[in-house]
């Protein structure tokens, strides 16, 4: 059992109310680890440490601040196998997955170390003589930052990375799942030398860590990943002080296949895409349309694919697929399908909970014969069911994939050169792969659209939402 503290203002501590809760391992149902169950006082300290760190973080040069990041990350490299099985432990993913998320968290810390020494101003032409004009770019001040559980690190560094090396201060509340990451991070950044109350990680009570960074004046932003849920009640939470607010939220990715696909590659994306992590990844697909003419080749190959898949615990390097995260998933999961049942889907693979297991496993899932009317066809399972629904024509298929109040990842699969470009132009979506499954990688921009969020994290523009433009008006005679 791993006991954790809090990081608050360069200090380990419990909460101030001496509460704690602990986490589970979703491959067993067992505990794994005590955490401290901070609230709201807790989250005040926090503020006020980040608060009172940020005048000497964000004056000092950023090449400093960026070499400290690089220094950090190279840290993270020598403990990533720690890393590593720590998220396996607390949220259940096969381990080569865990090891990939640390190889990408590594990737975020440098990109935007790299990136934030370009943040520069311009110098803009006057159009009268005694005039100079210019911007500069400033941090916008301590932030909040809260992560989910499904990528505990890669989220947190999405976060991090950008925050503090434009010279901002963060509290950075972790879900509650998995604090270890964020508090292993913690770690090696202090190891590394980062000053006490630019980062600060609190674990806890949600809403009132959640409530003080909303009403604390000290907190300048916002940037949150999680649920459309939880995203639109921090929106609400933060317009009496206007903050600054980043929104990563939930999708509901269609995975089109048109009829010129190829189909082996086009089953390939869809394994890939639906079901790492469990299908827990707010891109991962949740709605695969096939054009009618392939539909039964498609499905059976999926079928063939989804059961080979190696259901177990993610530290056995077998294992394909992992856990969900909770009871409460496995019945959503386990909702989805029987609604989809009722209304008339097929199951042509899986189902139901694999028997026999203490642990939080459903079998990978194949239903056919979907249609919109289905919950599986709507909200986010979050967990491996891939409904196949048919579709005729190519404008059938984008409306089909348009139609939700969700806009972040979108796929098709085609060798027409011409549809390649029709398509990606008329989805509604913030990501879009081509014949790519995996469209994730710190160089391009990741966001929603619609309902799934504001904002977008790495990328060229990855340093845009931790900074502001103040614009210099300087009158000479
Ligand atoms: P969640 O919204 O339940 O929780 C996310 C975080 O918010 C956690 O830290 C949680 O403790 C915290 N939280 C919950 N209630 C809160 C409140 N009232 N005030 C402040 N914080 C609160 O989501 P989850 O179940 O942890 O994660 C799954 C969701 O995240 C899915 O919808 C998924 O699509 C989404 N997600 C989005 C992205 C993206 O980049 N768009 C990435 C990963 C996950």
């Amino acid at each position: 059992m791993k006991q954790w503290a809090m990081y608050i203002g360069g200090q380990w501590a419990q909460a101030l109310s001496s509460a704690t809760y602990e986490t589970i391992n979703p491959a067993d149902g067992k505990a794994v680890g005590i955490a401290p169950y901070g609230g709201r006082a807790d989250a005040e300290r926090a503020v006020a440490a980040a608060a009172a760190a940020f005048p000497a973080w964000s004056k000092r040069p950023v090449k400093e601040r960026a070499e400290l990041l690089h220094r950090i990350a190279a840290r993270m490299g020598e403990a990533s196998e720690e890393l590593a099985e720590l998220i396996t432990l607390e949220m259940g993913k096969p381990l080569a997955e865990a090891r990939g998320e640390v190889k990408i968290a590594i990737e975020y810390l440098k990109w935007n170390a790299e990136e934030a020494v370009r943040a520069y101003g311009q110098v803009i032409p006057s159009s009268v003589a005694n005039k100079r004009l210019m911007t500069i770019r400033q941090p916008v001040g301590p932030i909040g930052a809260i992560t989910p559980w499904n990528f505990p690190l890669s989220m947190a560094a999405r976060k991090l990375g950008p925050a503090l090396a434009t010279g901002c201060t963060v509290v950075f509340k972790p879900a509650l799942q998995t604090p270890g990451a964020a508090l292993k991070f913690a770690e090696l950044a202090e190891q590394e030398g980062l000053p006490a109350g630019v980062l600060n990680v609190v674990t806890g009570d949600p809403e009132e860590i959640g409530g003080e960074l909303l009403s604390n004046p000290a907190i300048r932003k916002i940037t949150f990943t999680g649920s459309t849920a939880v995203g639109k009640k921090l929106l609400r939470g933060a317009a009496d002080q206007v903050k600054k607010m980043s929104m990563e939220l939930g999708g509901h990715a269609p995975f089109i296949v048109f009829e010129d696909a190829d189909l082996d590659e086009a089953v390939k994306g869809a394994m890939a895409s639906k079901f790492r992590n469990a299908g827990q990844t707010c891109i991962c697909a949740n709605r695969i349309y096939v054009q009618e003419s392939i539909a039964e080749a498609f499905s059976d190959k999926l079928k063939t694919a989804v059961e080979r898949l190696v259901v177990g615990h993610g530290r056995d390097p077998q294992t394909d697929l992992g856990p969900v995260i909770d009871e409460r998933a496995l019945e959503k999961a386990q909702r989805h399908v029987e609604d989809a049942v009722e209304k008339g889907a097929r199951v042509l693979t899986g189902g139901r909970r694999k028997a026999g297991e203490p642990g939080f496993f459903f079998e990978p899932t194949l239903l056919a014969g979907t249609t919109p009317d289905m919950l599986v066809m709507q909200e986010e399972t979050f967990g491996p069911v891939a409904p196949i629904a048919t579709f005729r024509t190519e404008e059938e298929a984008i409306a089909m994939a348009n139609d939700t109040p969700y806009g972040l990842a979108a796929y098709f699969y085609t060798r027409d050169l011409s549809r390649m470009f029709r398509v990606h132009e008329a989805l509604e979506y913030g990501i879009v792969g081509c014949n790519d499954a995996v469209p994730t990688t710190v160089q391009g921009p990741f966001g929603g659209v619609k309902e799934s969020g504001i904002g977008r994290e790495g990328g060229p523009d990855s340093a845009a939402d931790y900074l502001e433009t103040k614009f210099v008006s300087i009158h000479i005679d």
